[in-house]
């Protein structure tokens, strides 16, 4: 497991599974598009 590269996000992705763009790996399509709207992953826990 890999940590998501959205800065704030605290959650573990797994590179299998992950949403990838580029060599970045991400959670969720809202840390893979830099959060344009605003939430956050949705994920317990995560202030991202
Ligand atoms: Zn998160
Ligand atoms: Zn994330
Ligand atoms: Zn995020």
């Amino acid at each position: 497991m890999v940590k998501c590269d959205c800065e704030r996000c605290v959650c573990q992705v797994d590179p299998a599974t992950a949403i990838r763009v580029g060599d970045k790996v991400y959670c969720s399509d809202a840390c893979a598009q830099g959060h344009p709207n605003g939430p956050g992953c949705g994920h317990a826990g995560c202030p991202c």
